[in-house]
C-alpha cells in the first residue's frame, strides 16, 4: 500500500467535487480528486449539458415549424438521432477538455479509479492510500426506478434516453418532475406522442401551484396528454413495445417508458458507515456547515439533503473549500438557489411559493401580482405565452418570484437579487428594464406590486 499525503482529498470530481477541489487550490491547498470516470460528473456527461442539447435541437425544430409566422419560408425535413448525439457528445467532449485544462492548471492531482473511505479517515484507491488534513464526499447521484418496474431496452431512464439512436413515437414518461417535463417537451417537439403520469395532483410538484397550471395547459396545447394523480402499479416490456397498468387498472401502450421519479444518494459501496459517517435515508447527515459527523470529513453535492441542482454543487464546494482555509463564509441559504426547468415553455423561480409564503405570513400577510408575457411585446415577438409572478410581504420585501415563458431561465438573476438583498418592490420600481425585453414584465410585476403598475391594471 503506496500512502500519498494532501491537504485536501475530494471524493468524486463532479460540479460538487471539482468546485472543492479549484476553490481550495486556488487556497494554496494541495489537493488530489479521485474520479473514477471523467471528470464533470452528472452533469457534464449525462444531465444538465447533454439534456439542454437535446432540448435545443427541440427549438431548432419548433422555430423551423414556426418560421411562416413570421415570413421564413422553411420546411423541417427530419430528425437524424445520431448527428444529435454526435453535437451533444462534442459539446460535452469541448466542456471536459476544457475543464480537465483548468484542474491540471490549478496544480490539482486526478487520481483515476474508484476511491473509498477507510475507517481511519484516508481515501482508497486500488492499492494506494490519499490521505488529507480534510476529506470531501461528492460522489453524486443515480436515477431511481420503482419496485416492479425493470429496467430494459425500452423502460429507460434518462441516462439511456440520452445515447437513444432513435426518437421514440409514443413514450410514456413516468413522473412529471423536471427531468419527465423536459424529456416530454423535448420528445413532443422531435414529433413524438408523449403521455406524462405524474403520482401528484399537479406537474413540476414543486413549484408554486401557478407555474404547474401554466405549464400543464402551454403541455395541452402542445399536445403532451398529462395523467395526473395517477400511479403506475407495473410496466414491461416486449421486443417492440411498453404496457404500462396504472393503479386502478387502466393500460397505457407505447414504444418507450421513461422512469423519471427522482435521483438517489451515490452513496453506497464506499465505505462510509464503516468509517462511521451517518447517513440518514442513503443521504449523508451533515450540519449548516457541510461538516458530517466524521471530524474532518464534508460532504456536498447531490448526496446531501436538499436541491440536487448542479449550481448548487458548486456553491457548496466553494463554501467547504473557503472554511477548511480558514476564510469564514457565509452558509448557503436554499431559498436563494434558483431552479430552472428547460422545457418548452420554460420555467425559472427563486424564494418561496405562494403556499410557503401563506403558510409563514398567513394569506393577509403577502401580496401577489402575475403579469402575463401577452402584455409583453418582445415574448410576443419570440412567439411564446407564459407570465410572471411576484409575491412580497405586505409592505415589506420580495420572498418569490416566479417565471413561465420561452428564454425566462435567463430573467431569474434579478429576481434573485431581489429576494436575496431583501428588496422591496419600491426599491426597485425606479430601475428602468430596457425596452423590448421580456425582463420588462419582471418590471411591471414590481411596478404592480408598488402601487403603480403601467401596462396593467
Ligand atoms: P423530481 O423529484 O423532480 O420528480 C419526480 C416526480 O416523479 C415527482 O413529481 C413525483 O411525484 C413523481 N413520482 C415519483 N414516483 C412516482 C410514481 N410511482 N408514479 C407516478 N409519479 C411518481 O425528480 P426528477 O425529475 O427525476 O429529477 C431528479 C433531480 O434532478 C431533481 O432534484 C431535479 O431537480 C434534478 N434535475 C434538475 C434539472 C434542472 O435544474 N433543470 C434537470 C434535471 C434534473
Amino acid at each position: 500500500m503506496t500512502e500519498h499525503t494532501f491537504d485536501l482529498v475530494v471524493l468524486g470530481g463532479g460540479s460538487g467535487g471539482y468546485a472543492a477541489a479549484l476553490r481550495a487550490a486556488e487556497l494554496g491547498k494541495s489537493v488530489a480528486l479521485v474520479e473514477r470516470d471523467r471528470l464533470g460528473g452528472t452533469c457534464l456527461h449525462r444531465g444538465c449539458i447533454p439534456t439542454k442539447a437535446l432540448l435545443h435541437a427541440a427549438e431548432v425544430a419548433d422555430t423551423v415549424r414556426s418560421a411562416s409566422t413570421s415570413g421564413v419560408q422553411a420546411t423541417l425535413g427530419g430528425f437524424d438521432p445520431i448527428a444529435m448525439i454526435a453535437h451533444r457528445r462534442s459539446i460535452v467532449d469541448r466542456k471536459t477538455k476544457g475543464l480537465e485544462g483548468l484542474i491540471a492548471r490549478r496544480g490539482i492531482t486526478v487520481v483515476a479509479g474508484s476511491g473509498s473511505l477507510t475507517s481511519d479517515r484516508a481515501v482508497r484507491v486500488g492499492d494506494d492510500l490519499y490521505r488529507g488534513t480534510d476529506i470531501v464526499l461528492a460522489t453524486g447521484s443515480f436515477s431511481r426506478t420503482i419496485p416492479g418496474i425493470e429496467l430494459g431496452e425500452r423502460i429507460i431512464t434518462s441516462d439511456a434516453a440520452l445515447t437513444l439512436e432513435r426518437i421514440p413515437e409514443r413514450v410514456i414518461v413516468l413522473g412529471g418532475g423536471v427531468i419527465g417535463v423536459e424529456f416530454a417537451s423535448a420528445w413532443r417537439s422531435l414529433g413524438a406522442e408523449v403521455t406524462i403520469v405524474e403520482g401528484l395532483d399537479r406537474l413540476v410538484p414543486n413549484e408554486d401551484a401557478t407555474l404547474s397550471a401554466s405549464l400543464e395547459r402551454a403541455f395541452r396545447r402542445r399536445g403532451i396528454v398529462s395523467k395526473l394523480g395517477a400511479r403506475v402499479a407495473s410496466a414491461v416490456e416486449s421486443a417492440d413495445g411498453v404496457r404500462v397498468t396504472l393503479e386502478g387498472g387502466d393500460t397505457l401502450e407505447g414504444d418507450t417508458l421513461l422512469v423519471a421519479v427522482g435521483r438517489g444518494p451515490a452513496t453506497s459501496g464506499l465505505g462510509l458507515e464503516h468509517a462511521g459517517v451517518a447517513l440518514e435515508r442513503g443521504f449523508v447527515v451533515v450540519d449548516e456547515s457541510l461538516r458530517t459527523n466524521v471530524p474532518g470529513v464534508w460532504a456536498v453535492g447531490d448526496i446531501t439533503p436538499g436541491l440536487q441542482l448542479a449550481h448548487r454543487g458548486f456553491q457548496q464546494g466553494i463554501f467547504v473549500a473557503e472554511q477548511i482555509a480558514q476564510l469564514a463564509p457565509a452558509p448557503i441559504d436554499e431559498r436563494l438557489i434558483p431552479r430552472v426547468t428547460y422545457s418548452s415553455p420554460e420555467l425559472a423561480s427563486v424564494g418561496i411559493t405562494q403556499a410557503a409564503a401563506e403558510e409563514l405570513y398567513g394569506a393577509e400577510g403577502i401580496k401577489s401580482v402575475e403579469f402575463d408575457l401577452a402584455g409583453n411585446a418582445r415574448s410576443e415577438i419570440l412567439g411564446t405565452r407564459g407570465l410572471v409572478k411576484v409575491i412580497r410581504k405586505v409592505d415589506g420585501p420580495v420572498v418569490g418570484v416566479h417565471l413561465v415563458g420561452d428564454r425566462v431561465g435567463e430573467l431569474i438573476t434579478e429576481g434573485q437579487l431581489a429576494v436575496a438583498w431583501d428588496a422591496h418592490p419600491e426599491d426597485i420600481a425606479p430601475l428602468i428594464h430596457a425596452h423590448p425585453t421580456q425582463s420588462e414584465a419582471l418590471g411591471e410585476a414590481f411596478l404592480a406590486l408598488a402601487g403603480k403598475p403601467l401596462h396593467s391594471l
